[in-house]
């Protein structure tokens, strides 16, 4: 893999592009039981099957998003994100996407990398009316974006996005279909916030695997 990376700055090659692509298409594959499951306990039994859908239309299309540059592969995928994943949880990834594509530039560093995920955050909260503190994905989101500001290493963000969503066990849905449970919705993870950390997960995975390759040459 041929990362370009000067003094700090990170400029992604279409096949870190599509190796990205490719490792979120697996994770979600691997884990779509599980986000079903979660999805059964508090919504509609569907969340696996939407993500698995929506990841599988991007890889359908992995050659011609790929060879975009990264601002615009990331508006390419969010558009498919929002015209295959469905639900609720469809159009809030695609903004997220979407919205990273319009804020990264080409070439960027952690400060462009976390301004743009904090604008993609504030974008999904904005399209599905939602705050923090709601038992849905914002409440990964938002710890996410805090953390890059904070300098965090992809490790670190990575733990953060974890313990993000097991901290919504505890919560009270007060959006999304969870929150037709009331109290109910207490007791049990919230899908989408285990959806967000697990393709954190994935960037940050890849992003370490980067880092090391980079010292190690
Ligand atoms: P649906 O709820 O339509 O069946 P999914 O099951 O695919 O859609 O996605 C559900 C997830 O979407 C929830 O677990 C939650 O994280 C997220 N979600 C739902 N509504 C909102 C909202 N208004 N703001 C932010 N996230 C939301
Ligand atoms: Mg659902």
């Amino acid at each position: 893999m041929t990362t370009l990376t000067t003094e700090n700055m990170t400029e992604l090659t279409p096949a870190d592009i599509k190796a990205l692509l490719l490792a979120m298409r697996d994770a979600i594959h691997e884990r779509a039981d599980q986000l079903t499951s979660l999805d059964q306990a508090i919504g509609d039994g569907d969340h696996g099957i939407n993500m698995t859908r929506g990841f599988d239309a991007v890889v359908d299309d992995l050659d011609a998003i790929s060879a975009k540059p990264l601002p615009d592969a990331l508006k390419a995928a969010g558009m498919k994100l929002v015209m295959s994943v469905g639900g609720a949880s469809g159009p809030l990834y695609g903004t997220l996407f979407m919205t990273l594509g319009k804020q990264l530039p080409v070439a960027f560093g952690p400060a462009e990398l976390a301004n743009a995920f904090f604008k993609a955050t504030e974008a999904v909260a904005a399209r599905g009316k939602s705050h923090a503190g709601e038992k849905t994905m914002l409440d990964v989101l938002f710890p996410v974006a805090e953390a890059l500001r904070a300098g965090k290493h992809a490790a670190e963000v990575s733990g953060i996005a974890d313990g993000a969503a097991d901290s919504t066990i505890g919560m009270k849905a007060l959006r999304g279909r969870a929150s037709f449970l009331g109290d109910r919705s207490v007791g049990h993870m919230d899908p989408g916030s285990c959806s967000a950390a697990l393709l954190i997960g994935c960037v940050a995975a890849w992003a370490e695997n980067r880092d090391t390759g980079d010292r190690a040459s």
